[in-house]
This record gives C-alpha cells, structure tokens and sequence, in this order.
C-alpha cells in the first residue's frame, strides 16, 4: 500500500494548493470568527451559497460531523467543513467529538479520492479547546484513520496558525 504523508505547516490555511482544506466551522455553516471567516473572504460567495443549500436539505451540521463543498477561489478544491466542539471541561465527550471531526473529514476527502487535505487546529481558537490536548487527539485520529482505512490521501497537513501549536504538534509527531 502506498504511504500516507503527516507534514506540519505554520501559515494560513486559505493560501494552499491542496485537494481540500477543512474548516473550523460553527454548526449554522454561515461562516463566523478565525479561520471560518477567513476560509469565507478568501473563497468567495460560492461557498457560502453551497453551505445554504446543505443546511436547508439537512439541516445544521452537528458537532463532529463534516460536510464538503467548493473551494470557490481557494487554492484548493474543495473545502470541508467540520464542526468542532466547545471545550467545557473535558467531560462531556469533547476528545470523541473531535476526533470525529478528523476522522469524519478524512472519510469524506477518502469517498471523493482526494490525494492531499489540510487540517486547521480545531477547536483551539474561540471554542478555547487546550492546545496540547487538541493536539495529542488531533494526531492519534489521522494515525489511527490511516491504520484502519484503505485512503486515496497521500498528505496530511496540519497548519499550525500560532507558534505554540507548531511546537506541540513537532513534538507529538516527532516524539
Ligand atoms: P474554533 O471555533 O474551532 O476554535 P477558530 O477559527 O477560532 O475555531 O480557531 C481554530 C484554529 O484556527 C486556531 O488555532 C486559530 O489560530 C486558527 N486559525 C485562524 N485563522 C487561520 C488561518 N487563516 N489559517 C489557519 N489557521 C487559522
């Protein structure tokens, strides 16, 4: 089988040429704050019109599932917008639900035989998951999806907005 590529990027997501990027999106799919916005500005309106048409045949995307649309005038493809959840202790099942939010992306870039996707740090913006901890979930879910699953992906990349992420994601995947 051939091999599945994990790479660590720091920079914004909305400039890269990959099949897909995903999105930290909120379960409305109407855009938001941070890298939803961002994804929206520099998509264009196309995006916006296909997450409409999504919430009005199945109604808002619940925490940790996915969805995929155009990349309107991204760089790449498509865009797949997951929603992650708000951290409120660790408690009420947020490791699962994001490692959902990995595993569900991965399973819809793997349906449409994407080569290459994206991940921003969900959840570790405003939704105010604790960085080392996203991090640890975020890396066991890509491994473990690439252990279980026969994917089209050959790179994985996860872009690291801020410096701390960026060392703890080195860390983890190096360590
Ligand atoms: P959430 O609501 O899931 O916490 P945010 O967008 O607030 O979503 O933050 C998720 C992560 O995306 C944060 O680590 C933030 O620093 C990062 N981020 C914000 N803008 C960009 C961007 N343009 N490219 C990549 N990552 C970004």
């Amino acid at each position: 089988m051939e091999q599945t590529k994990i790479e660590i990027q720091q920079g914004d997501i909305t400039k890269l040429d990959v099949d897909a990027i995903v999105n930290a999106a909120n379960s409305s799919l109407l855009g938001g704050g941070g890298v939803d916005g961002a994804i929206h500005r520099a998509g264009g309106p196309a995006i916006l019109a296909e997450c409409k048409k999504i919430v009005a045949r199945q109604g808002s995307c619940p925490t940790g599932e996915a969805v995929i649309t155009t990349g309107g005038k991204l760089p790449a493809r498509y865009v797949i917008h997951t929603v992650g959840p708000v951290w409120h202790g660790g408690e009420q099942d947020e490791p699962q639900q994001l490692a959902n939010c990995y595993r569900n992306s991965l399973r819809i870039a793997t349906e449409k035989q994407l080569k290459s996707i994206a991940f921003p740090n969900i959840s570790t913006g405003v939704y105010g998951y604790p960085k080392e901890k996203a991090a640890k979930v975020a890396v066991q879910a890509v491994n473990d999806f690439i252990r279980d699953n026969d994917t089209s992906l050959r790179q994985v990349i996860f872009v690291c907005f801020d410096a701390e992420n960026l060392r703890l994601y080195e860390k983890i995947l190096k360590g």
